[in-house]
């Protein structure tokens, strides 16, 4: 039995805006507050028992977190790079500082990066003209972010949900240079069928890797083909379809993704984010989850 097996989740949280309120504060010359959404989505997680807990991605689309925070980026229809990439004042810090204060005692904390590959794959670039140079602006940005953000939390995960369909020679490299000297847990997070980058990623110089089994079952084989000591976070159930996995279900998945990666299995979680879910669907799905675990770990 391995004791060290979480529950935490992919980032993001179902958000039902008040916007009649925000409107309403607005009008008041009363600056809108997140805290109230983010602390929903934490109390959310941590009543169905999840461990490892994020913000919740409240404030914005994951892309335009990051987009709007650094300089040299805007928001349009679309993120935009105007000038030099950089981090002039932290992102998530004050999001993060805010958890820290309403967590309970017993949960942990999870930070988010988007990673530079996806970053420089969703904007207008109107500056660089060259996307490796964008990417590892990027890199350099975000690697601000982390010195900043790493003490609040228990891990870093690195999102690069694009890596499974646009993965450059540099990949490695890019996630490299934003990890180097990170003194906290990490994972990195890629959406899809990563079946392609098996063999590349399972030795990138994270703890963790993150993956959607559920949707995807055959990377258990995959995987199977590229053993390797990295840790794994095991997708449990669907972030892209409302019905909710029985906990029988997800316990089946569990069992297998044991079977394949022994005592290297150490986080159970959703696919991916719930952002897109109705809330109520979420929330079950995320307490099934949590149910399964406690079937099989005690
Ligand atoms: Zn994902």
């Amino acid at each position: 039995m391995n004791e060290a097996v979480e529950t935490t989740v992919i980032g993001s949280y179902p958000v039902s805006l008040n916007t009649l309120k925000m409107m309403d504060d607005y009008s008041n010359g009363v600056l809108p507050s997140w805290n109230p959404y983010i602390k929903h989505a934490v109390s959310s997680m941590s009543d169905a028992g999840i461990d490892l807990i994020s913000d919740g991605q409240t404030r914005d689309p994951f892309i335009n977190i990051f987009a709007r925070g650094f300089q040299g980026c805007r928001i349009r229809s679309r993120a935009e790079v105007i000038g030099p990439v950089d981090l002039v004042k932290p992102i998530t810090k004050n999001d993060l500082t805010y958890v820290s204060s309403i967590i309970p005692k017993d949960k942990k904390i999870l930070g988010l990066l988007v990673g530079p590959c996806t970053l420089s794959e969703s904007v207008v670039d109107y500056f660089y003209n060259d996307k490796k140079e964008l990417a590892f602006a990027f890199a350099n940005a975000l690697k601000k972010e982390l010195r900043i953000i790493e003490p609040l939390v228990d891990m870093i995960s690195i999102d690069e949900p694009f890596f499974s369909n646009i993965y450059p020679e540099y990949a490695k490299e890019l996630i490299s240079k934003v990890l180097d000297g990170v003194s906290c847990r990490t994972r990195m997070h890629v959406c899809g069928d990563v079946s392609s980058i098996v063999q590349d990623i399972v030795d990138f110089p994270v703890d963790i890797l993150s993956h959607e089994f559920k949707a995807t079952p055959t990377l258990f084989d995959v995987f199977s083909e590229h053993p390797s000591d990295i840790g794994i976070c095991l997708g449990c159930v669907r972030s892209d379809r409302k019905e909710i996995e029985p906990v029988s279900e997800i316990i089946t998945h569990i069992e297998k993704g044991k079977q394949v990666f022994d005592s290297k299995l150490k986080q159970l979680a959703p696919d991916c984010g719930l952002r897109m879910l109705p809330e109520k669907n979420a929330l079950s799905k995320l307490r099934n989850l949590v149910s399964a675990k406690e079937k099989i770990y005690g």
